[in-house]
């Protein structure tokens, strides 16, 4: 069924039957790439009443924005996923895919058009809902063992120079101490308890095991783009101390 656009950044209206009662307040924007092969088999799956997924908006390459579901609906987009102990993002949060092919199709830098329409359409939520600016994430941030997207070519750097997202600039990657895979201790157990205080779904085991990993591999593709390996170098690190300390 049609409906009237939420935003005025939004070009055509292409309703999704996917979508149910929220049962939350909305307080999450939540970033994504479409990963398929090309948008129009994206939005096909996205408006496919038997793929049970969609999402808010979906913005082109060529920056043309696309509603799928009414903001005041749960649209199903973040799957199992969690942030500051919340499990039902979907409930929470708005979400907006990002044409782009994605790790497993070809990942391509996003094209300057698409961004700004993208910061053009966060603006406007952003101003019309009151989501903090620590709440503007990225689907790997809430299911950092599931999923890569929007991945580190999306330039979070230039949201936030538009007021969207929470950055720091990125310690430099220098070498020293770098706790990795089978790593266990109070170093381990430090970095895990900072990576929940931030946000992330992850236990505090003091062992380096493949959630870490999975975690610090999430937390680089965000905010430390330049390398991801999941290695807690001391720049990821740093970076994420002055995070938490801005
Ligand atoms: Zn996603």
């Amino acid at each position: 069924m049609s409906f009237r656009a939420d935003s005025p950044t939004v070009k055509n209206v292409v309703p999704s039957p996917n979508h149910d009662a929220r049962t939350s307040r909305i307080d999450i924007l939540l970033l994504h790439y479409t990963g398929m092969q090309t948008a129009a088999e994206a939005l096909a799956r996205l408006t496919d009443k038997e793929a049970k997924v969609s999402s808010h908006y979906f913005v082109n390459e060529d920056g043309r924005i696309d509603q799928l579901v009414p903001e005041a609906r749960r649209a199903w987009h973040a799957g199992e996923a969690s942030w500051k102990g919340a499990v039902d993002i979907n409930a929470r949060s708005i979400g907006i895919e990002v044409v782009n092919p994605g790790h497993q199709y070809g990942y391509r830098d996003f094209p300057d058009v698409q961004i700004d329409a993208v910061i053009a359409l966060c603006r406007d939520i952003l101003a019309r809902r009151h989501i903090r600016r620590e709440r503007v994430l990225a689907h790997s941030d809430v299911a950092p063992t599931r999923k890569d997207d929007p991945g580190e070519k999306f330039p979070w750097a230039r949201l936030a120079a538009a007021g969207i997202g929470l950055w720091v600039e990125p310690s430099p990657i220098v070498g020293g101490r770098t706790l990795s895979a089978n790593d266990k201790g109070t170093d381990v157990e430090q970095l895990q308890k900072q990576l929940a205080r931030f946000g992330y779904g992850i236990e505090v085991s003091r062992f380096y095991e493949d959630k870490t990993r999975s975690v610090v591999t999430a937390f680089q593709r965000h905010f430390r783009p330049e390398r991801v390996d999941g290695l807690a170098d001391p720049s990821t690190i740093a970076t994420l101390r002055r995070l938490l300390t801005r």
